[in-house]
């Protein structure tokens, strides 16, 4: 939650606190929100494909993408809307892009 502003309370504010249009306090903030769970499917990486070039990296539209000394590790599964831009753009076919509900399934056995 966004340290500078309070709007844990936000449910309850009416009109009078709401600007015209939308109120974006400060950057980063869509950090503190799950925006992923309309995803219909997810990216899934072949780690055994991937030289970690980071194009996938440039064309993710969320930032959703993770990397750690400067090698790719996944998928920050909280935001990526699964638009499948990382798979289209690999040039090693290294994202395959399957099915949420059915990935979930298996992540459950
Ligand atoms: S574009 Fe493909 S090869 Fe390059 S870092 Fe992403 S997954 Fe790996
Ligand atoms: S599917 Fe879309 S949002 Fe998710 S990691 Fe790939 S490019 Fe990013």
């Amino acid at each position: 939650m966004s340290k500078k502003w309070d709007y844990s309370d936000i449910q309850n504010w009416g009109p009078g606190r709401h600007e015209v249009g939308a109120t974006i306090p400060e950057s980063g903030t869509a950090d503190d929100y799950e925006t992923g769970g309309w995803r219909t499917d997810r990216p899934v990486l072949d780690m055994e494909k991937c030289n970690h070039c980071m194009i996938c990296f440039w064309g993710c539209p969320d930032s959703a993408i993770t990397v750690k000394d400067s090698k790719l590790t996944g998928f920050a599964l909280k935001h990526c809307k699964g638009c499948g831009i990382c798979k289209a753009v690999c040039p090693r076919s290294a994202i395959e892009m399957s099915n949420e509900k059915i990935a979930c399934e298996l992540e459950e056995k």
